[in-house]
């Protein structure tokens, strides 16, 4: 469950990256983000499909994403951050302060203040 949920959150924080940079692949994979973006919206658990995406052991999958694509890097200096709507998963945002309000992949919906 806590490896589960750690897929998760690093699917929310990294997924516009991951959808960057799985249109260079092959149209399976592709089939397969979205697969895993629905999954995840419909809170089944995505660490399988997303173990299948990116080639790697249950255990590393999480970590895998955090640091195997582009992402914002932490160290953003803003006071407000943002949570994922209902809990989905556990990523926390600190947007620029001219930024966009960041939205949740999992859920679709923009994040909440808190
Ligand atoms: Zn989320």
């Amino acid at each position: 469950v806590e490896l589960e949920r750690s897929a998760l959150t690093e699917l929310c924080r990294e997924f516009d990256a991951l959808a960057v940079e799985v249109r260079h692949h092959s149209s399976e994979r592709q089939e397969l983000l979205a697969k895993i973006l629905a999954e995840a919206a419909a809170r089944r658990p995505v660490l399988d499909l997303l173990s299948q995406l990116l080639g790697t052991e249950r255990a590393t999958t999480a970590r895998a994403l955090s640091v195997g694509l582009p992402g914002t890097g932490p160290g953003h200096a803003r006071a407000e951050t943002f949570r994922c709507p209902d809990g989905a998963c556990d990523r926390r945002e600190m947007p620029s302060p001219a930024g966009a309000i960041p939205r949740c992949a999992v859920t679709g919906r923009l994040m909440e203040r808190g």
